[in-house]
């Protein structure tokens, strides 16, 4: 094993552009081939840092290591890059299943400014649909308030020093009430607020999402990890601690990655599920905090309607008030100025999708426009396309959110786990949990962590 030996090559079963290439062939440690030549056969390739997950975390931790010319790869057990934000392009249309919209301010729009990458501004607040129509302004007034009011309510558990269900909190009943919970609690962290902390909801600050990109989200963080040493279908299975370096096993591989650091950016549902195993485990008082965060549902459904039948202007973000069994939405209208429309459910509505896929969605869908516009708009949806995130083993679930009792847990994630293993991921942020910008600023937060480790390490 030589650590600070220059590479020829760093194995990929990606094709390699010429930067990725250089990038490689730059920082990348010798492969070590153990009883064979060939990456096929069983070999261990020594770098600085292994990123595992690809996700908007994973890049922006690879990117910086990559920048400062250490060796590293990012490996992504999936077969491409963008974890949550995932471009689609059913019905010949570009849009998003999982991430379609980023606030300006943060660190993912600036990569995507420095790497030119289209971006486009979308409309600010949300209409507001009642049984039908549109609210009147009176009744827009009075919903704003009860928002207003119950965030208060919850930011009041935290000043309090206790940390209930958020819905115990929300303590003025009122014709907005349930809408007001729906937006908070299962639109927005894919689970009731019977089953949130107010602690973990209070400290959750996050700026509007102004922005999206006419290529979709995940295609720009598809671009963002283009020359990036990558390795898809690459999962990771077990994280062993072998003194100097770490170990990563690899599903149906012999080969094997050791690391003087590792960045892990998986879904904490993931780790929580066990899929990854550590060898010595995780520390009961680590693991129990990934217990503590599990994921909600969220999921979404996309459909044409020619004609702009709901008359809405490209990209308008539409709420409905709540009403009788039908399952609360958000509606993102006219995708890009297009026929396309995409719905997301969060709760059981979406664990519903998630399990059912898109005959379920598709009832789904028509209820809420029915409910929401009326005129049996529903009967417009014929075919749709809808995301599966809970369903899926890479990702089991939307967003990580803390049970009731336990939204000081969150904090854990910050410390480094068997002195070489860094956490990055949206669970990891406390400020802007369950969002792009804080998955992306957990990854930069954790690459400068990783580089000081291996700068102070022996060589
Ligand atoms: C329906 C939906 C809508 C959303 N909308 C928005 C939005 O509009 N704006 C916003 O800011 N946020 C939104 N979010 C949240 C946002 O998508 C996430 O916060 C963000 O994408 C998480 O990034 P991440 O890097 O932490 O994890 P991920 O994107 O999940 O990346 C983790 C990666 O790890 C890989 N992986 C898993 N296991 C292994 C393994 N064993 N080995 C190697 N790789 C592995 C996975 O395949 C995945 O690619 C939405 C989420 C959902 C589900």
């Amino acid at each position: 094993m030589n650590e600070s030996a220059p590479s020829d090559k760093l194995p990929s079963r990606g094709s390699l552009t010429r930067r990725r290439l250089l990038a490689a062939s730059a920082g990348a440690a010798l492969a070590v081939p153990l009883g064979g030549t060939a990456w096929a056969q069983a070999s261990i390739t020594d770098v600085d840092v292994a990123i595992v997950g690809g996700g908007a975390a994973g890049i922006a931790a690879a990117r910086k290591i990559a920048e400062s010319g250490r060796s590293y790869v990012l490996l992504e057990a999936g077969p491409k890059l963008g974890g949550r934000a995932r471009t689609d392009t059913a019905f010949g249309q570009v849009f998003d299943l999982g991430a379609g919209s980023f606030g300006s301010g943060g660190g993912l729009a600036a990569a995507a400014d420095a790497g030119k990458l289209p971006t486009t501004a979308l409309p600010s607040g949300r209409r507001l649909f009642i049984d039908g129509r549109e609210a009147r302004a009176g009744r827009y007034d009075a919903f704003t308030a009860a928002l207003g009011r119950a965030r208060r309510d919850i930011l009041a558990a935290a000043d309090g020093g206790k940390d209930p269900a958020a819905s115990t909190m929300l303590t003025a009943p009122g014709e907005w009430s349930a809408t007001v919970a729906a937006l908070i609690g299962p639109l927005s962290c894919g689970r009731a607020l019977a089953e949130l902390s107010s602690l973990d909801l209070s400290l959750r600050h996050v700026p509007p999402d102004d922005t999206t990109s006419p290529i979709g989200v995940g295609a720009v963080l598809e671009s963002l990890g283009a020359w990036l040493s990558t390795q898809t279908h690459a999962q990771v299975t077990l994280i062993t601690n072998a003194g100097r370096m770490h170990t990563l096993s690899l599903a149906g591989q012999r080969s094997q990655i050791r690391a003087r650091a590792v960045i892990l950016a998986v879904p904490a549902a993931v780790v929580a599920a066990g899929a990854i195993r550590f060898n010595p485990p995780l520390p009961p008082r680590l693991a129990g905090a990934f217990r503590a965060v599990p994921s909600g549902a969220l999921e979404q459904v996309a459909f044409q309607l020619p004609g702009n039948p709901l008359q809405l202007e490209a990209d308008e973000n539409v709420l409905a008030k709540v009403s009788g069994d039908t399952a609360p939405a958000l509606l993102r209208g006219r995708v890009n100025g297009s026929d396309l429309h995409v719905l997301t459910f969060g709760g059981a509505a979406a664990r519903e999708i998630g399990e059912k896929g898109e005959a379920a969605a598709r009832r789904l869908a028509r209820s809420f426009l029915d409910t929401a516009f009326g005129h049996a708009h529903g009967e417009g949806v014929t075919e749709v396309a809808c995301s599966r995130w809970t369903s899926d083993p890479l990702i089991r679930g939307a967003i990580a959110a803390a049970l009731p009792g336990q939204g000081a847990q969150r904090r854990l994630f910050a410390e480094p786990v068997q002195s070489r293993i860094l956490l990055a991921g949206e669970y990891t942020a406390t400020n802007d949990w369950g969002t792009l910008n804080g998955a992306w600023d957990s990854g930069e937060i954790a690459a400068e962590k990783a580089l000081r480790l291996v700068s102070a390490g022996p060589a």
